[in-house]
């Protein structure tokens, strides 16, 4: 039976990738991703040699295959990989994913640590939203308090960076809320590399920006990756979702259209970045923030209070 073949290798093709052109068999297609991570690192300067690494893990097929491939080009770079995952305390959700990266951390040999809520801050996720009146979406207190979470644990750990596992679909979402909030100090946190700002916070560092998410679930289904495929229940998907469904709507009429806009973004975030504030130390905390308290701080106060509005 005639079949496409695969432009690298002559093989059966299964995936058309529009943007280039490029007709590729499972096995090179895989590469391809390894790959443009590869590329991604090495043009932002991301990862060093010998670096420890803790990768944050949420069961999800993005920070699975993250961990998968940093694991994989670890080795000849004498990194060390830790797999991290922080655990909100959302009942009925967060078990599941801590199931499946106790899982795949197993059996791929990477130590994994779990670092939740509770133990760190004295509360859940489920404990801030009961009390919780208003103004601020569970999202936002979870993001504040996940990016502490992970600074304590890359403390703990002694690691150099944090990668994320952030896709090139989530990074233009994000920008395009944040552009439409007229939110755009945000901009400059989609940087695929973040510098620490003081001996607290470790590199930030994104390798999975410039790929775009349905390869990302096509290599994850082609590794036979088992993740979570349940979303938060806090999740408010709806503007999100929106630009997703045109940014995919424009990438089918003009193939590679979100590979621009990514350029783009990445650079007025990376000019914005030059604009850095100075930061001081949160008088509590001793973390560091653009004003006395941080807003971790902020959160604990007014949990405390049980008045957080
Ligand atoms: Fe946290 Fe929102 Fe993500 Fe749920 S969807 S884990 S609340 S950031
Ligand atoms: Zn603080």
């Amino acid at each position: 039976m005639q079949y496409v073949r695969c432009i690298k290798c002559d093989n059966r093709a299964i995936y058309y990738r529009a943007y280039s052109g490029e007709k590729l068999c499972n096995s090179c297609f895989c590469s391809s991703i390894i790959e443009k991570v590869k590329r991604t690192i090495a043009k932002y300067d991301l990862l060093k040699y010998g670096d420890a690494i803790g990768v944050a893990v949420s069961g999800g097929k993005d920070s699975l295959t993250l961990l998968r491939i940093l694991n994989e080009l670890s080795k000849p770079h004498a990194s060390k990989i830790f797999a991290i995952t922080i655990d909100e305390g959302i009942y009925g959700y967060r078990e599941e994913a801590i199931d499946i990266c106790k899982n795949f951390t197993e059996e791929l040999n990477i130590p994994h640590h779990i670092f939740s809520f509770e133990e760190l801050f004295g509360f859940s996720l489920d404990d801030v939203i009961k009390i919780r009146k208003s103004k601020f979406s569970a999202c936002s207190v979870c993001g504040i308090l996940r990016r502490r979470a992970l600074d304590i644990a890359a403390k703990e750990l002694k690691v150099d960076a944090i990668a994320t596992a952030h896709n090139l679909d989530d990074f233009l979402q994000t920008f395009m809320i944040n552009l439409l909030n007229g939110d755009i100090d945000r901009i400059k946190w989609l940087n695929p590399l973040i510098k620490p700002r003081s001996e607290f916070v470790v590199r930030r560092v994104k390798p999975l920006m410039e790929i775009y998410e349905k390869e990302i679930a096509l290599y994850a289904f082609l590794k036979n990756t088992q993740f979570q495929t349940v979303t938060c229940p806090y999740m408010n998907e709806s503007i999100r979702s929106e630009i997703r469904l045109m940014m995919n709507s424009l990438e089918d009429e003009h193939p590679g259209i979100k590979y621009s806009a990514l350029n783009s973004a990445i650079k007025l975030s990376q000019s914005l970045m030059t604009d850095e504030r100075e930061l001081k130390a949160c008088k509590t905390c001793n973390f560091p923030s653009s004003s006395d308290f941080c807003s971790v701080c902020k959160i604990l106060e007014m949990v405390k209070r049980n008045m957080y509005i």
